[in-house]
């Protein structure tokens, strides 16, 4: 079917189910235009708590799926591409974490967005990276056990010295990959041009950034910001919005490193299919589901 045609099915089929399209700001341009919200993790688990569709198509990777069924138990979630997933949240299992916190009997468990519902399950308290810092200052507890991101675990630690922060060593794949002499290449060439870097790169990279944000907070430093030009350290789908959002402004991408692949499985077709055929659905076991809403429930609290 042509892309057109695919577009006015898809928007035939949400009607007619009332269905809700959430899209992550990482997809691509074609689905981020007929997706009903774009957001980051954050904003994408508001959406799927708040919604009274009856069925959601989450066109992101497995875990944030995941989330959304938690978050909306009662809605059927459909995950367009099943294998999207993420490498990061793969990097630690329930069992690892469990045996992590047996050396850490006193430290609170904070776990990043970014991990499978298991793994929420046995954590104290959920975290996307835009409320990470503030969450993470406002725990009792001065130990924190932070998994699965190293990255975003020495960013939290470097802004927060009186919390002891030990991390699990995962990373993400994609952001890990840019290097910081790409940061003093970007310098030499585009001189004053602002440099904004998410929180998932490496501590070397994320110390020479101008600014340090997730997605949503870069895309509203940029919606404010007077300059013109901006060098952008996060996922290269982030520019679709950007563009789209300040027609007056130029970006660039810090490193053709930054692209996920498995955020760029999902297509038009794989919509249409998972829309059309109610297939792909999320299930979560439910003492898990019941286990980890509660670390989710308590990030959306705090946040
Ligand atoms: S960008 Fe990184 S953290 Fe996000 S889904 Fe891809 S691998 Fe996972």
């Amino acid at each position: 079917m042509e892309e057109q045609m695919l577009i006015e099915e898809i928007k035939k089929l949400k009607e007619e189910k009332n269905a809700i399209i959430l899209a992550h700001n990482y997809q691509i341009p074609e689905i981020q235009d007929i997706a009903d919200y774009v957001g980051d993790s954050l904003g994408l688990s508001r959406k799927a708590a708040d919604t009274d569709a009856d069925i959601i198509v989450f066109c992101g990777v497995h875990f944030m799926a995941e989330s959304a069924k938690i978050l909306s138990p009662n809605k059927k979630v459909l995950l367009p591409v099943l294998d999207a997933g993420c490498p990061m949240a793969d990097m630690i299992d329930a069992e690892q974490l469990k045996i992590f916190k047996k050396d850490y009997p006193n430290a609170a468990v904070v776990c990043y967005v970014n991990s499978s519902a298991k793994v929420k399950a046995e954590s104290d308290i959920c975290v996307t990276s835009s409320n990470a810092l503030k969450i993470i200052k406002s725990l009792d507890s001065e130990k924190i056990l932070f998994v699965p991101d190293q990255n975003l675990g020495s960013y939290i630690a470097s802004k927060a010295p009186e919390k002891e922060i030990i991390s699990w060593e995962g990373f993400c794949i994609t952001h890990h990959r840019v290097r910081h002499s790409e940061i003093d290449t970007v310098r030499k060439n585009k001189g004053e041009t602002k440099i904004l870097v998410h929180p998932e790169c490496n501590p070397a990279v994320v110390e020479k950034a101008d600014f340090v944000g997730s997605t949503s907070q870069i895309i509203e430093y940029i919606s404010s910001s007077d300059d013109k030009e901006f060098i952008i350290g996060t996922e290269m789908g982030i520019l679709h919005t950007l563009r789209k959002n300040n027609p007056g402004k130029k970006f660039y991408l810090l490193s053709p490193a930054l692209i996920c692949y498995n955020m760029k499985k999902t297509s038009l077709e794989d919509v249409y299919r998972a829309l059309k055929e109610e297939k792909n659905e999320i299930f979560v076991d439910k003492e898990v589901m019941d286990k980890a809403y509660k670390s989710l429930e308590r990030m959306l609290e705090l946040s």
